[in-house]
């Protein structure tokens, strides 16, 4: 794309009603647009970062047979009557003009639930796991934490159903090695830890995915030796000797919960009638597991892990382009002439580029081009128009290549389809 024709602009003030990093840099880089608290759009460079974190994550459900759906958002009040949660806090509730009321989705056990109740009725028909990627409304107290604390936000929610807990068990152990894989591709695996959280009725604890950063909302405890964390809620010496793990070996950080999964049991088929006959013939109720992360905090999460005071720092596999090709010339010269050919041939090889063809001094385009995060950048000034080599700027560690055009072409490769 060429970046003359993007109609969002960037800024160089933080806007100051943004306490958070993510937001302000991403409002300030035009990814982003704040509605208002707690509320945002995602502009064209940020849906494109979005739909890639989405992809991944989708790529990784399918991987565990997960089968995508798309639950309603509006939700009917007689299902989460029957599990007391109809009185919750956190719900944006409204009315219908014809009398009676609704719900805009928080999370979708009920509605799940309810419609599985009406496919399994045998044991033949389990296991399997089905999930969406939608968006959520939540009523939150508080709004400080830029996109990774929205009152309307995106979330991916998978729910498995199995005749035993032994079977949901071994489900478990799958989803969160699914959730690795998503963290790591999404370039903060490091950074993550598979931690240690309160359980319900049906297991000890549950499993929250923590991102190390300052401005995280939780506090947990990191053990490198076994790569796991817990959270401080649970931290008794009860949790530090079933984990095997002294005190002093753990170090304290600020967290930020971008994953949890979670053994339901039959918190919800028993109250919405979700059984299945077991081949004595005997009714018993489904088993279920619920397994979360929320696309728009993991966004969230990279920027506030990677970026660095120029900006945003995307790693490729999220990045809205993968090449930024900054032209110093002016319309219609040999450098313009040099950049556009450049460009033309990313295009044709299926490179996803941003093109600056815009008439500004290298100064504010540099400038943008840091705080846009794109992972490579592309300098063509003179130097390229005379002899054929090309400044490569890598954004994450600031090294710069001299690259010819022809090793140019051939070292960037299109990103693999994965549709
Ligand atoms: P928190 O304790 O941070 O409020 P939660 O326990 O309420 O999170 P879940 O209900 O398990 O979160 O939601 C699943 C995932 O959805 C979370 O791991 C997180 O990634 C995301 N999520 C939850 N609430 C929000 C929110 N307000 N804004 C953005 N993402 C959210
Ligand atoms: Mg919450």
């Amino acid at each position: 794309m060429r970046q003359s024709q993007l109609f969002t602009k960037t800024r160089r003030e933080a806007p100051s009603d943004e306490v958070a990093k993510n937001a302000q840099l991403l409002v300030r880089a035009g990814y982003i647009h704040k509605e208002m608290a707690g509320v945002y759009s995602y502009l064209p460079l940020g849906l494109r970062v979005l739909n890639k974190i989405v992809q991944i994550i989708r790529e990784e459900m399918n991987a565990i047979g997960g089968q995508e759906l798309l639950l309603s958002s509006l939700q009917n009040p007689e299902l989460w009557k029957k599990t007391d949660r109809w009185e919750q806090d956190v719900w944006f509730k409204t009315a219908l003009n014809a009398g009676g009321e609704l719900g805009l989705g928080w999370t979708q056990e009920e509605a799940i639930t309810h419609i599985a109740s009406q496919h399994v009725s045998s044991y033949r028909d389990l296991p399997f796991a089905a999930y969406q990627i939608q968006t959520k409304f939540r009523n939150e107290e508080r709004a400080k934490s830029g996109i990774m604390r929205g009152r309307e936000f995106l979330m991916k929610d998978l729910y498995s159903f199995h005749t035993d807990q032994k079977d949901l068990d071994a489900f478990y152990e799958r989803a969160a090695d699914a959730y690795r894989k998503v963290f790591t591709r999404a370039g903060i695996g490091d950074k993550t830890f598979a931690t240690f959280a309160s359980g319900g009725a049906f297991s000890k604890y549950s499993h929250e995915f923590q991102t190390l950063c300052e401005s995280g909302e939780d506090t947990v405890f990191v053990s490198r030796e076994k790569n796991i964390a817990i959270n401080k809620e649970v931290l008794t010496d009860e949790v530090l000797s079933d984990l095997g793990v002294s005190r002093d070996s753990l170090e304290e950080s600020q967290a930020a919960e971008i994953g949890n999964i979670f053994k339901l049991g039959t918190r919800f088929s028993e109250p919405l009638g979700l059984s299945y006959l077991d081949k004595e013939g005997k009714k018993n109720p489904v088993v279920m597991g619920c397994y979360g992360i929320g696309p728009t905090r993991l966004m969230g999460a990279i920027v506030e892990v990677l970026a660095d005071e120029n900006g945003l720092v995307w790693p490729e596999s999220v990045a809205p382009f993968t090449v930024h090709i900054v032209s110093l010339g002016k319309d219609g010269d040999e450098i313009s002439k040099t950049a556009d050919a450049l460009y033309d041939d990313l295009v044709k090889t299926g490179i996803e580029v941003i093109y600056d063809d815009r008439d500004l001094r290298a100064g504010e385009k540099f400038a943008d081009s840091d705080l846009l995060g794109i992972p490579k950048r592309i300098v063509v000034g003179k130097d390229a128009v005379k002899t054929g080599v090309f400044e490569v700027v890598n954004r994450a560690t600031g090294r710069m290549e001299k690259i010819s055009r022809v090793k140019l072409l051939s070292s960037l490769q299109p990103p693999a389809s994965s549709l």
